[in-house]
């Protein structure tokens, strides 16, 4: 596929989820995961939150070793994200799953797991996925500020639903920093605040 293409796909896939008030990562996230996978030679990548694929997608391309294998449950999404992947001829990269990432079995090792699903399930999706990871492998977690809510005092965040994903994003930090086997590195100007967790040896 000439460049050009690829960078129209890309275009479109990103007005694609502004329209639909798709959340995928914002730019400068997206620089740090691409510059980290090309760096650390990632290539297998378990992806937690497809949405419609673009973090796979710049991930494959950033490193044409890399393979993806990406779970997301909402039928819709999953959709476009076969199409995109699709109209990037990546469907032999990029393996995606329809399907809840809190409920299947997988199996494999992952040299990155990233985790960018639904906040609130965090340390569950760590706990379920952890003993995929590949020895030497890293776990990425996005938006650990949030979209900045995390900075913001519980009385200023009106919604209580807001407050109580808050509330579990701070325990899902609390609970990287306390894990006696995993290290965690917490980029926390990193696009909306970037956690890259490996395991203790
Ligand atoms: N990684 C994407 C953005 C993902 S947005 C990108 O940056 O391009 C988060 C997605 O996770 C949403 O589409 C949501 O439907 C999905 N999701 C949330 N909880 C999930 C679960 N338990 N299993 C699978 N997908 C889930
Ligand atoms: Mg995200």
């Amino acid at each position: 596929m000439v460049k050009s293409n690829i960078y129209s796909e890309i275009r479109k896939i990103k007005e694609y989820a502004l329209d639909h008030n798709i959340p995928i990562m914002v730019d400068d996230g997206i620089d740090f995961l691409t510059t980290f996978v090309i760096k650390n030679q990632i290539e297998n990548v378990l992806e937690i939150g497809t949405a419609i694929g673009y973090s796979a997608i710049m991930m494959a391309l950033a490193n044409p070793n890399l393979k993806v294998t990406s779970i997301e449950r909402d039928e819709k999404r999953y959709m476009e994200a076969v199409k995109n992947i699709k109209a990037l001829e990546l469907e032999d990269r990029i393996t995606l799953i329809y399907n809840d990432a809190l409920h299947i079995k997988m199996d494999g090792e992952y040299d990155l797991i990233f985790i960018d699903a639904a906040k609130g399930q965090n340390i569950n999706f760590f706990e379920k996925y952890k003993d995929h990871l590949a020895k030497g492998g890293f776990i990425i977690t996005d938006n650990m500020k949030f979209h900045g809510y995390i900075d913001k005092k519980e009385e200023e965040i009106k919604s209580k639903n807001l407050r109580g994903l808050v509330r579990k994003i701070k325990d899902y930090r609390r609970f990287l920093e306390e894990n006696e086997e995993y290290k965690t590195m917490f980029y926390d100007n990193v696009g909306d605040g970037v956690a890259v967790t490996t395991k203790k040896d």
